[in-house]
């Protein structure tokens, strides 16, 4: 073996990643637990997928539990069960550990067919005829330098905002669309009793073309905060999911 084996065997399988990628059915951006929970889903379902993480690491919120303490509660264990994600009862809740709740939910996006792409930011929105078609993304590195580098663009039938509290991609849609006023960007005062519905309910289509789900449905209808219950951000993906498959 030589030393450059190595770099092409990377090199050549990246490339096949992204070449097989470049067009598809869906693109998810984030990969906290409502950007995989709905990769996993659509991905089972038999839609192309490719799921976008500016981070180095898959995960997002989820390994922060509360506090930082790595634990993660819900009220509804459904999902957990699905992806094997072991849960006790605690009271009306459930516990689990953050990081099997991470780690499974990449093993499953993936093992379904999921394509996860790390250290990858979007910077732009493709929008053509009043329809959001892709996003335009550069490599986290170049984005953090401060270089002027341009960018390559992956195309979607549908793009996925699950950027978490900064609802990234809405964000880009409203300072190029004045017209656009898609609430308050900003959750409400904590109520976990109808937050859960809240963000379940909202979750779905914002701009044609374009998806919100997790907590940029927050940040974007401004219902309550739940406090750290992450069944919130499993239910809006896997709605979501449901939503697009059916109109594929
Ligand atoms: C102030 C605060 C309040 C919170 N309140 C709540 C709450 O009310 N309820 C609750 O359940 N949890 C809350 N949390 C915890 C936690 O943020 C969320 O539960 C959960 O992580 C959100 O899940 P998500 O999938 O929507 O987004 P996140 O877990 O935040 O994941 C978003 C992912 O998108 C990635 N990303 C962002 N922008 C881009 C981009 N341009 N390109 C590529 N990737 C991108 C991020 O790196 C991240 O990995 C709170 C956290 C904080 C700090």
């Amino acid at each position: 073996m030589k030393e450059i084996d190595i770099t092409k065997a990377i090199y050549e399988e990246y490339g096949r990643k992204l070449l097989g990628h470049l067009e598809n059915d869906v693109v998810v951006v984030g990969t906290g637990p409502a950007g995989l929970t709905v990769g996993y889903y659509l991905a089972k379902s038999g839609m192309k997928t490719a799921i976008l993480e500016k981070r180095l690491s898959i995960g997002g919120g989820i390994w922060g539990g509360a506090a930082g303490w790595n634990v993660i509660t819900v009220e509804d264990k459904g999902i957990l069960d699905e992806i094997g994600v072991a849960a006790q009862k605690k009271g009306d809740l459930y516990v689990a550990d953050a990081v099997e709740l991470a780690t499974a939910l990449g093993y499953k996006a993936k093992k379904a067919g999921a394509e996860i792409f790390t250290l990858i930011e979007v910077e732009d929105i493709i929008l053509q005829e009043d329809r959001v078609k892709g996003v335009v993304v550069n490599s986290t590195s170049i984005r953090a330098s401060g270089l002027l580098v341009d960018p390559f663009c992956i195309a979607g039938k549908y793009v996925i905002d699950a950027t978490g509290h900064q609802a990234e991609l809405v964000n880009m849609i409203r300072r190029k669309k004045p017209d656009f006023h898609p609430g308050q960007l900003q959750e409400g005062f904590m109520d976990v009793e109808r937050a859960e519905t809240g963000v379940v309910e909202k979750a779905g289509e914002i701009f044609h073309g374009l998806y919100v789900a997790g907590m940029s449905v927050c940040s974007v209808f401004n219902p309550p905060r739940m406090g750290p219950i992450f069944g919130g951000m499993l239910k809006s993906g896997k709605k979501v999911a449901e939503l697009i498959r059916d109109r594929i």
